[in-house]
């Protein structure tokens, strides 16, 4: 019998499994709900408040394992053994990252692995093992406040993951003990928590600015009938908040000389960075800050910090111009501007975005929890909870049918909006043909062999007719169920036959993952066997056609040009299989060259006897 949790916090009944929403930032990890009750997306607070979990992880001596603030206290005593930064190397091999030594941990190269590894005391982390620590700290918090199990998520990333980065992700949640339902792109989840795309009609070009503790991203996105597509992406890894806490330091030491002493006493400079820091957000709300430290008075105006920042705002705004040109875009095409991060607070950067794209920008969410909101109606939407939402969705692999050859023959394409519809007509090859195979398949590559089947029926019962002259209409019809309908139909006679499919069914995200990967890593081949194979089937066509040609009006050509036309296809004929795309062309042009001049003779003769017999 299943078991119906109370959520003790609310009282309420939860008959549902709960899927959070997780954000993995680089410096600060969130997980957020849907409110069960107030159907409000919230993040998951301790009995202190905070909302955010350093990404930090820490190891004990005793093999003891520490996650987020309490991580975070080792950062100084024990920079070895902590790690923080993981997403950095999420994905990696040794060779992308730039520089291992910016590190306070030691990033390994085995030499074995493509794959980076974090050598703590004598044992080896994969970034996927570490970010799994923060996923299982942030289910224990989700469990610990809600009250009941947690197992499913939906993690975000940031838009310019790649599959590697992605997959990556999906395992450290996996590795944590959570079915990942989906992976999000950042920028999709902030617009969703401004509403931005939930309803099925919306059409809308936005900007998600993302300034963080220590990376930048602008992404483009355009949104039409729920769906999202990255348009462009820009940025820098290594641009953030930290480097404002660095300008401030910068300025302190110049004024009290204080270099020496920074350089030899450690926790000194950690003190004056952690109070620049908190300088830098008093200024978010206040024109001036003093503060007395160890006899130094250390202070800074809004204007003097502003001063500071500009170098830094000027870089992103030109990478904001950059993505507005990849995405073929003007500022002014941009309806929304979304603000994602904790930098986005400081009020320079706002006018300064809000300048270049000549509108006020979106900041009424927490810059903070921006992501893992979003993520949390993502989940939502996904448990099915969310009725006024159409879950709209887009076919993750292409549809299509088996054609002469073996050869894939798409008719609806991946990505395509569900629900859809497309259709083609195809005819027959042989005189007389009363049946035809149709043949669904799935996925990307050009030969059907290496696609997924999916079905396949026979449309019978075709009157006889000369070979070219049935119509037989093939249509797709993908329901908003995801259910595909696949009808034949002969358009002279009026046969039918018709056969439902569920493309989904039993196809993991990994599977349908792996079949792209394989599409792209083949399209070369792909293409040169599709050249190949469609030469193949016109010269088979071609001898066919001739053959015919020869037997039923033989008598209308002299000796010589029935052995050369019949040495021709013996010649394309025993050659099929073995000659290149090319020597096949040659060939069929050839027999083409030979067979015109007196197929354009019989064709005269034909019509000249038609007009006889008619009467004006
Ligand atoms: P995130 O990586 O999104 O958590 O952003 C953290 C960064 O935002 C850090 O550099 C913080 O110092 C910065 N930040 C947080 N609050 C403020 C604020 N009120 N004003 C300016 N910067 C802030």
């Amino acid at each position: 019998m299943g078991k119906i949790s109370i959520n003790i916090a609310t009282g309420s009944l939860q008959p549902k499994q709960t899927i959070v929403g997780i954000d993995l930032g680089t410096t600060n990890s969130l997980v957020a709900i849907i409110h069960p009750d107030s159907r409000q997306p919230i993040v998951l607070k301790e009995v202190d408040q905070t909302t955010l979990v350093p990404s930090i992880v820490h190891f004990g001596q005793e093999g003891q394992v520490s996650v987020g603030n309490e991580a975070k206290s080792f950062l100084v005593s024990d920079p070895e053994r902590t790690v923080f930064s993981v997403k950095r190397l999420m994905g990696k091999s040794y060779a992308d990252v730039e520089d291992a030594s910016s590190f306070g941990y030691e990033v390994i190269d085995d030499g074995l692995e493509n794959l980076v590894k974090i050598k703590v005391d004598d044992t080896f982390y994969t970034p996927i093992e570490l970010s799994s620590f923060i996923h299982k700290s942030l289910k224990q918090r989700a469990e610990h406040l809600l009250k009941t199990p947690v197992t499913q998520a939906v993690i975000t990333v940031p838009a310019y993951f790649n599959d590697t980065q992605r997959q990556a992700t999906r395992d450290a949640g996996k590795l944590a003990g959570l079915d990942v339902l989906r992976i999000v792109n950042e920028p999709t989840a902030a617009s969703l928590a401004y509403g931005i795309g939930l309803r099925p009609d919306e059409e809308k070009t936005i900007a998600v600015y993302d300034l963080g503790g220590g990376t930048f991203d602008i992404s483009i996105l355009q949104i039409s009938g729920g769906v999202f597509e990255v348009l462009s992406t820009h940025g820098d890894t290594y641009l953030g908040g930290d480097d404002l806490d660095k300008a401030i330091v910068n300025s302190w030491q110049a004024e009290h000389a204080l270099g020496a002493r920074v350089s030899t006493d450690k926790a000194f400079g950690q003190s004056l960075r952690l109070l620049a820091e908190q300088a830098k957000k008093e200024l978010s709300e206040r024109d001036r800050f003093d503060t007395d430290f160890e006899g130094y008075k250390l202070r800074i105006t809004r204007e003097a910090f502003n001063g500071l920042a500009a170098p830094l705002i000027d870089k992103t705004i030109k990478a904001c111009d950059m993505a507005l040109r990849d995405a073929g875009l003007a500022p002014g095409a941009i309806d929304a501007v979304v603000m994602v991060g904790g930098s986005t607070r400081v009020p320079a950067v706002k006018e300064a975005v809000s300048r270049f794209f000549g509108k006020p920008v979106s900041d009424e969410v927490n810059p903070d929890e921006v992501v893992a909101l979003g993520a949390a109606i993502q989940a939502d939407i996904l448990a099915g909870n969310n009725k006024d939402v159409l879950l709209l969705d887009i076919t993750p692999l292409s549809l299509g049918i088996e054609t002469m050859g073996g050869l894939m023959d798409v008719l609806i394409p991946r990505n395509a909006k569900i629900p859809t519809r497309a259709g083609r007509q195809y005819t027959t090859q042989k005189d007389g043909q009363s049946g035809m195979r149709i043949s669904v398949f799935q996925g990307e590559r050009d030969l059907v062999k290496d696609n997924r089947k999916l079905a396949e029926f026979n449309l019978a019962g075709i009157p006889g007719m000369p070979a070219g002259l049935p119509k037989v209409e093939v249509s797709f019809l993908i329901n908003a169920d995801g259910i595909l309908v696949v009808k034949a139909k002969e358009l002279r006679s009026g046969v039918e036959q018709s056969i439902e499919v569920k493309p989904q069914y039993g196809l993991t995200d990994a599977e349908v993952e792996s079949m792209l990967l394989d599409s792209i890593q083949h399209a070369k081949d792909d293409m040169q066997t599709r050249a190949l194979v469609e030469a193949q089937t016109e010269a088979r066509q071609l001898i066919e056609t001739t053959r015919s040609f020869l037997s039923k009006n033989g008598s209308m050509l002299d000796s010589s040009e029935r052995a050369e036309t019949e040495g021709a296809i013996n010649g394309l004929e025993s050659r099929l299989e073995t000659a290149t795309k090319d020597e096949l062309q040659h060939a069929i042009t050839h027999l083409n060259d030979i067979s015109r001049p007196y197929a354009e003779r019989v064709m005269d003769e034909a019509i000249r006897t038609a007009m006889k017999g008619r009467k004006i």
